[in-house]
């Protein structure tokens, strides 16, 4: 990953791919205080756009507030470095990581001389969970790992040290043999993916959980809206792992796992163990969308140069 050509945005610089080092007091390496964002730039007919950037920055920068890490730029600034990033890489289509870190400038938790340092790279990233799976669906698992407690990591920013837990269960999930994990709120309530945000479809009704202890998706948000534009009734509540199970259909959403079928949870087929229609509808409408296939919602693309 950091052997290669290219160009980095690190501190309003362009740093050569193999050069964009950090030192090994980083901060944030050590404890985690960081926050980032994933997002995907796709090649349309206007030319390479990235998908929701203002949204992505927004929330970056609630991130940040919640991590109470003063950001050193503007989302101008931001924005502009996302796009220069797939642009000066010469990239088509492009996943896009930024992150807001603590440098080394001191150690310990009670160092309060650190800068906050801010990174944008792009590469070039195919289906996260799989090309033929978008068709097929995952299997997945409830985790034994509990999701983020609301009041141990912040969930409402997409923080490094969050990750930690999601690793843990992802670790899990592949290494029995699936896909993807589910992981519950502490209450027992499905949360959401390592990475993902869930979605079910029961009786041609959509259901997906509050945000209490997952991540305020993007992705997420865009389906609802596509859905409801759709004429789906989409409803935001607790769901519980056995109405995953009696579900007709259940899928995840992401910005890298874009909308992913879940066939299996806890190895009982969902509805027909396979995509289901309403999956397959709101997936086809979401790749139409960020390919700027249809003719509104073109806010929802930031062209890259
Ligand atoms: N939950 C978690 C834990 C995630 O990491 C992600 C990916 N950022 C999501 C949900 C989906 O969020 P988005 O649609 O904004 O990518």
């Amino acid at each position: 990953m950091d052997d290669r050509d290219g160009w980095i945005w690190l501190d309003g610089q362009w740093v050569a791919w193999r050069d964009a080092k950090v030192h090994v007091l980083t901060h944030t390496l050590h404890y985690g205080c960081g926050v980032f964002e994933g997002l995907r730039a796709y090649k349309t007919d206007a030319g390479t756009a990235i998908f929701k950037l203002a949204e992505h920055t927004d929330r970056l920068y609630r991130s940040a507030h919640i991590m109470n890490m003063k950001m050193p730029f503007s989302k101008d600034e931001i924005n502009q470095a996302h796009r220069d990033a797939v642009a000066k890489n010469n990239l088509d289509s492009a996943y896009i990581r930024s992150m807001v870190f603590f440098g080394s400038e001191g150690m310990g938790l009670r160092a309060d001389n650190l800068k906050v340092h801010v990174m944008v790279a792009a590469w070039t990233w195919g289906a996260y969970l799989g090309a033929e799976n978008m068709e097929k669906g995952i299997r997945i698992r409830t985790s034994s790992y509990t999701r983020n407690h609301v009041n141990s990591t912040m969930c409402k920013a997409k923080a490094n040290g969050n990750y930690i837990n999601s690793i843990l269960a992802l670790q899990e999930a592949l290494s029995t043999g699936y896909d993807e994990a589910l992981l519950l709120d502490h209450e027992g309530f499905c949360a959401e993916g390592s990475g993902e945000n869930l979605f079910i479809v029961r009786n041609g009704k959509l259901y997906t959980p509050e945000t209490t202890s997952a991540l305020e998706g993007i992705t997420r948000d865009t389906l609802i809206t596509i859905a409801r534009e759709q004429g789906y009734e989409v409803i935001e509540k607790r769901i519980t792992r056995d109405e995953v199970y009696v579900a007709d259909e259940a899928f995840f959403t992401g910005s890298a796992a874009e909308v992913t079928p879940i066939r299996q949870y806890d190895n009982r087929d969902i509805g027909s163990g396979s995509r289901g229609p309403v999956t397959e509808k709101l997936q086809a409408l979401y790749f139409d969308y960020v390919h700027g296939r249809r003719a509104d919602r073109k806010e929802w693309l930031s062209l890259v140069s």
